[in-house]
């Protein structure tokens, strides 16, 4: 056994156990994040997701396809959307806006958030499952969008010193016992939390290769798990991977990741055109970030960053789009969950 092998060891076994917080309580921690989303003015009325869905089922030159499919060949007379929902902090509203999808018949791609305060919580160094959450991924299912794991084994790891890797084999597993076949993850957070990519956990996904990483001191391993033994074919992300970091960039991208850079156009510009961490593979992100305020960024000729952009702007934006481009409208529910 190496030297990194016996390291390694000590993290601590993802054990599960069931937890008896109900879903009225999961209704209410989701109606909290609502309200103060609301209380900080970044709060989307729902009425905004309808509009963007209903242009989607009527423009023609629009082919809305499960995140799975991205990258499957395009015709080149049409736009490529895919609608991602991280499920961050609001199941409830995810709930309400598949459900509005499968109404209007489009799909949608769906990611629960295994570390959420929704999802279960890490007590005495055991992962306790919500009871609760089993009536609402039922709900999920019912709907028929495509359902997979928002990976977050890096916070397991560094906060709790638990085996993160094993947390995401355990919870596709769940998935799958209830029904769900996931076929995909998307990675939660970013390189500036905690100095590596979630997705990195997977093999072929880690930058360089590199089999670890620091965190305050501590080693922690990445590349270890194998997507296709575990049913996966695709990392929403669809990352393109440097060979290595480069220091220089990664300072700078750090120096502007403050705590509401998400809403500033600097740090919108590193993280969609220059992260140092990884690019995407398909063409245009739009990610909806605050109070009908939205980021659009595109990636190769004619590379651009724009925000704040309001919503008629965003489906103007997508008309003139020429054709054989690829889409991701990224939604975190909780930006969607005004009045
Ligand atoms: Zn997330």
């Amino acid at each position: 056994m190496s030297f990194l092998d016996r390291w390694f060891r000590r993290a601590k076994p993802y054990k599960v156990m069931l937890h008896s917080l109900s879903r009225e309580e999961i209704t209410g921690r989701c109606r909290a994040v609502a309200h103060s989303y609301k209380e900080q003015g970044v709060a989307t009325p729902f009425a905004v997701y309808r509009q963007i869905v209903d242009a989607l089922v009527v423009t023609p030159g629009f082919d809305v396809r499960p995140m799975s499919q991205l990258m499957a060949p395009v015709d080149e007379e049409k736009v490529v959307i895919s609608l991602r929902h991280d499920l961050d902090g609001d199941i409830v509203t995810g709930v309400r806006a598949a459900r509005y999808l499968a109404r209007k018949g489009l799909p949608g791609s769906f990611y629960l958030l295994h570390t959420s305060h929704y999802y279960g919580v890490v007590e005495n160094n055991v992962f306790h499952r919500f009871a609760g959450l089993e009536s609402f991924v039922a709900e999920l299912i019912a709907t028929g969008c495509e359902l997979g794991l928002h990976c977050d084994p890096l916070y397991l790891y560094c906060v709790h010193n638990i085996n993160g890797a094993e947390a995401v084999r355990s919870e596709i597993a769940w998935l799958g016992s209830l029904g769900v076949k996931v076929s995909g993850t998307v990675a939660h957070n970013s390189a500036i939390v905690f100095g590596a990519e979630n997705f990195e956990v997977f093999q072929n996904k880690s930058i360089g290769g590199r089999r670890s990483f620091t965190y305050k001191g501590k080693n922690f391993p990445l590349h270890v798990l194998d997507e296709a033994k575990l049913g996966l074919t695709y990392e929403g992300n669809y990352p393109v991977l440097p060979e290595s970091l480069d220091s220089d960039k990664v300072a700078e991208y750090l120096r502007l990741s403050t705590s509401d850079c998400v809403r500033n156009m600097e740090w919108l510009r590193y993280y969609f055109l220059d992260n140092p961490f990884f690019g995407r593979g398909y063409d245009v992100d739009i990610w909806l970030l605050g109070c009908d305020a939205w980021v659009i960024a595109k990636r190769g000729k004619g590379a651009e960053v724009l925000w704040p952009v309001k919503t008629k702007d965003v489906l103007a934006y997508l008309e003139q789009l020429g054709g054989g481009v690829r889409v991701v409208i990224c939604v975190h529910p909780e930006y969607i969950s005004g009045d």
